[in-house]
């Protein structure tokens, strides 16, 4: 024990009880944690909470209490960018839109050109049966590949939503 303490005790009163009573310690306390105390202060409050759960409770109570706070704050602000929510926004309309008319362009070509297909080359008694066999499997074998082509781009394009998300 240093002189200090001994003649904050004695300042106190005797008996040997903590340095500071605890309502006097959980005045101070917020201004501890802030670090806004004179140094004597400080002595005096680190010398309670050396003694006394319940107020070291309290400290680190508010400690993390202060810790949430920030944390929250932090994650808060990203959100208040409009200017980036609105970018995202848009960017995610623009592409529905073009994947949108994009599907349906090609279902009506496809449709359009099917149709032409099989009236006048498959259905046509003219062409060799085995020619129509042939292109009928070149036909098939590209729609496949096309099929899985777009399938990886998709989930590629869903990934990336994913992203932009999780940023
Ligand atoms: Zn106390």
């Amino acid at each position: 024990m240093n002189a200090e303490n001994e003649t904050t005790r004695s300042a106190v009163g005797a008996g040997g009880g903590p340095v500071l009573r605890c309502e006097e310690a959980r005045i101070l306390l917020m201004g501890y944690i802030d670090g806004e105390l004179q140094p004597a202060e400080v002595r005096r409050i680190e010398d309670h909470l050396a003694v006394c759960v319940p107020c070291r409770r309290e400290e680190q109570g508010f400690r993390r209490l202060g810790e949430v706070t920030e944390e929250m704050l932090n994650e808060e602000l990203p959100m208040l960018d409009i200017d980036v929510a609105w970018e995202t926004i848009y960017r995610r309309l623009e592409r529905s839109v073009g994947w949108l008319l994009l599907s349906a362009g090609l279902i009506l070509l496809l449709g359009y050109t099917g149709w032409n297909m099989l009236n006048e080359f498959f259905l046509n008694p003219e062409v060799p049966l085995i020619v129509r066999l042939g292109a009928g499997g070149a036909l098939g074998g590209g729609i496949v590949l096309l099929v899985s082509i777009g399938r990886e781009v998709l989930t590629k394009h869903r990934r990336e939503r994913y992203r932009e998300v999780k940023r």
